[in-house]
């Protein structure tokens, strides 16, 4: 997966985590303040019904005391006035009989009389001496109203009291007087003291309309010296505290909360209807609301932990998506064995240095033999050298520069540097390297590698294109024998556009006929008659342009397009031999070069004998020629091979041998029925190191005659070449000296008799 697409989605991911956290927290806050609400309502609901009841508790109490004075008031008769220590006796018997601190009875003609528990009777006392409260509601009596006075500090009995007042009538209805009585507030004190207040959750306190405390209940929640609620902590502001004094003034219920100590309280204002007093009544959250509380506090906490489980669950899912996804990239950019970058990672790197329009150079690394690296030292010890070679990779790249392995010994390296010069440095340096120190611990081999170099002065180039341009200077790099290090140029483009040519039109090439079958003679040495033909290819264009095998061959053999061309030119063999019997002319056996692709091909046999019987050839007459690192590969399975093709009745022939690395324990062990020694013998014997080739050469020759193998040297292009083969005792010689390849038609008429 591309990576900006895994990031895009891991980021995604992540946002919608955010999204269903936060909508989760948005929800819980709504429903948390929904129920907050209800519950708020139901605790105000709970508060004012309870304060309702205690207010009509005071209230009744008041009455009932206002209804036994009143009684009191209606056995008062004008004559008792008359005898005033009799009358003075009767209410200082009624104060006793009664709960009152004190009983005064004030006439309107002046006879006033006060009865105090405990204290002298005074009568006629000057009724000025009575307070300015006591005053207003001996006035309200004489009008005919009766009533309860404002709470005020009585000096008879030096306490708070309030007092009752009713008006006293004569038997005919004319106004006597007033009769009060005092009482204590404390009255009220057991009342809203009870523990039963709220549920027993509760507390009540009596305070009046400046919110001064009347009566403060000893369970008080805020344990504070106060004598007023607006000294309390129960006002979250100014503001509040404001709006409850207006509400007081104008004897209005008030209902708020509080924070104290860390619990939220709620408290109600409830106006008791006399004498501007209020119920300040407050509660308890955990066990007023009782049942519903603990319902609330149960779901928040269960909500909370299912919110939290939920995002732990989330965090968790993404930070597992998270490892996951590297490990996927791991997985996806690099290789396994060397832990380097892998080619996708590469492409990605270069991609993004081409994007920004940088200069570089790339280049493609290949270890020379590296097939044969695996072979003799193991598996192990070839992968121990990928590594290294990692390694060294890793500490010549300078900043910004990266490298990746692709495939087996296919290394890739992006440098920064586009000067030709400075980069065969670097190249010739990291090669050395590998070569110095390979040789010092690998048994004396070293390790050569050869690479292909593609420069892109500007960074106007595609990546695409200059890994194909790498490669293929690399290709070319394989081909030499003399330069390990090729950088792309000119002449490789024309090469390459060739190849591209040559690829577009090979297919209707092959249909045109337009590849032909040349000859060359292979000849028996001790007598020098001809003994047969090696078929080599030739493409003709319809131009009449000739390309030779190098120019072709090596492309095909990648494209695989060689299966098809290899089994045409069985094809041209068979229709030459058919031709030359049909002709009445003793027919010589050709050898037809097979690829490594199409020897090993299902179909590979029914090709062959369908061929042979379409032209009615017998096999003998073919020889199929493979190459020399085709025994590199699978001994056990050439071999099976090799006798699958002896029993159709075809010779196979080794090619090429001595330019690869085959060792004569390998030949030894090969079904192969003629060996073809390479022409770099004989290159090599004229070149100067000759005596030694010599010998080695005429030690193959001895030890595979010994095997039962024919032996044909390539390449014999002078009469002193053909003296010396036949001389080692070789059996057949090819080469420009008998012939160079021509025509199968010139072929037949220059060595075939009729
Ligand atoms: P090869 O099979 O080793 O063929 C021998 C090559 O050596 C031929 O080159 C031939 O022209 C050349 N040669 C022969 N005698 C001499 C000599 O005395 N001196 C020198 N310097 N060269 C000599 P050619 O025809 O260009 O073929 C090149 C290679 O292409 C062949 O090497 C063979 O591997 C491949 N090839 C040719 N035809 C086919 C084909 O039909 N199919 C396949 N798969 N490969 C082919
Ligand atoms: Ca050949
Ligand atoms: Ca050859």
């Amino acid at each position: 997966m591309d990576e900006k697409l895994m990031h895009r989605r891991l980021r995604r991911t992540a946002v919608i985590i955010v999204l269903i956290s936060l909508l989760l927290i948005l929800l819980e806050g709504i429903a948390m303040i929904s129920l907050q609400k209800n519950l708020n309502e139901t605790i105000k609901q709970r508060i004012t019904g309870e304060a309702e009841e205690y207010q009509g508790m005071i209230m009744d109490q008041i009455y009932a005391n206002l209804q036994s004075l009143n009684t009191l008031a209606s056995f008062i008769r004008r004559g008792d006035l008359d005898d005033q220590e009799y009358f003075a006796r009767r209410i200082d018997e009624a104060n006793k009989s009664n709960d009152f601190i004190s009983m005064m009875f004030i006439g309107c003609d002046g006879l006033n009389i006060l009865s105090t528990l405990g204290q002298p009777i005074q009568v006629g006392f000057n009724r000025d001496k009575v307070g300015e409260e006591v005053s207003q509601l001996i006035d309200r009596n004489m009008n005919g109203e009766m009533g309860v006075s404002q709470m005020y500090l009585s000096k008879v009995v030096d306490a708070t009291v309030f007092v009752y007042g009713v008006p006293v009538y004569d038997e005919d209805g004319n106004m006597l007087g007033s009769l009060l009585a005092s009482d204590n507030i404390d009255v009220f004190f057991d009342m809203l003291n009870g523990s039963n207040v709220l549920n027993g959750a509760g507390v009540l306190h009596l305070v009046n309309q400046d919110g001064q405390f009347l009566i403060r209940s000893p369970q008080m929640i805020v344990q504070k010296e106060i004598n007023s609620i607006f000294d309390g902590p129960y006002w979250s502001g100014e503001d509040e505290k404001q709006k409850a004094r207006t509400a007081l003034q104008n004897q209005q219920s008030f209902f708020s909360s509080f924070q104290y100590d860390g619990d939220t309280y709620q408290f109600l204002l409830e106006p008791v209807g006399v004498n501007g007093w209020y119920l300040f009544c407050l509660n308890t959250p955990q066990s007023l609301s009782g049942d519903i509380y603990s319902m609330v506090r149960i779901m928040q906490i269960v909500f909370f932990i299912v919110l939290l489980m939920f995002v732990l669950l989330m965090i968790y899912g993404y930070r597992s998506l998270r490892r996951h996804n590297r490990e996927l990239r791991r997985l996806a950019y690099h290789d396994q064995l060397t832990g380097s970058d892998n080619m996708v990672r590469f492409k990605q790197k270069l991609q993004a240095r081409l994007e920004r329009s940088e200069g570089l150079s790339v280049i493609a690394f290949n270890i020379r033999r590296f097939k044969f690296i695996n072979e003799l030292f193991g598996k192990e010890q070839a992968d121990l050298l990928l590594q290294y070679i990692a390694t060294v990779f890793a500490q010549h790249v300078r900043e910004g520069e990266f490298f990746c392995r692709d495939a087996a010994d296919s290394f890739y390296v992006c440098l920064s540097d586009t000067d030709n010069g400075r980069v065969l440095e670097w190249i010739q340096s990291f090669m050395d390297e590998i070569g110095y120190t390979t040789e010092r611990y690998n048994s004396n081999y070293r390790v050569v590698l050869y690479c292909g170099v593609e420069v892109c002065q500007d960074g106007s180039c595609l990546d695409e294109q200059m890994l194909t341009h790498a490669l293929f200077a690399l290709e070319n790099a394989k081909g030499t024998h003399s330069d390990n290090i090729v950088f792309y140029d000119s002449q490789l483009q024309e090469k390459q556009q060739l190849e591209n040519r040559i690829e577009s039109r090979m297919h209707a090439a092959l249909k045109n006929g337009e590849f032909r079958m040349f000859l060359q003679p292979k000849v028996h040495l001790e007598d020098g008659k001809l003994s047969g033909a090696e078929a080599l290819v030739r493409w003709v264009s319809d131009s009449g342009q000739t390309f030779y095998p190098d120019q072709f061959i090596p492309l095909f053999e990648r494209n695989g397009f060689c299966i098809q061309l290899d089994i045409y030119m069985v094809e041209l063999a068979c229709r030459q031999i058919r031709s030359w019997i049909d002709h009445g002319i003793q027919p010589v056996p050709i050898s037809v070069n097979q690829s490594r692709t199409l020897f090993f091909t299902l179909d590979y046999l029914e090709k062959l004998t369908g061929l042979l019987s379409r032209y009615q050839v017998d096999a003998g007459m073919i020889t199929l020629e493979v190459l020399e690192g085709i025994a590199l590969e699978n001994v056990d399975q050439l071999n099976l091979r090799i006798e699958q093709l002896h029993q159709l009745g075809f010779r196979v022939s080794m090619d090429d041998f001595g330019s690869g690395y085959s060792s004569l324990n390998t030949l030894a062990r090969l079904n192969i029925d003629e060996l073809k020694l390479d022409r770099a013998f004989l290159m090599e014997i004229s070149g100067g190191s000759g005596e030694r080739t010599r010998l080695i050469m005429e030690q193959i020759i001895q030890m595979v005659q010994h095997l039962g193998i024919s032996t044909v040297v390539e390449g014999v292009e002078t009469e002193e070449n053909d003296r010396m083969i036949r001389d080692m005792g070789c059996d057949f010689g090819q080469g420009y000296y008998y012939s160079r390849p021509i025509p199968a038609d010139e072929f037949s008429k220059r060595f075939m008799q009729q």
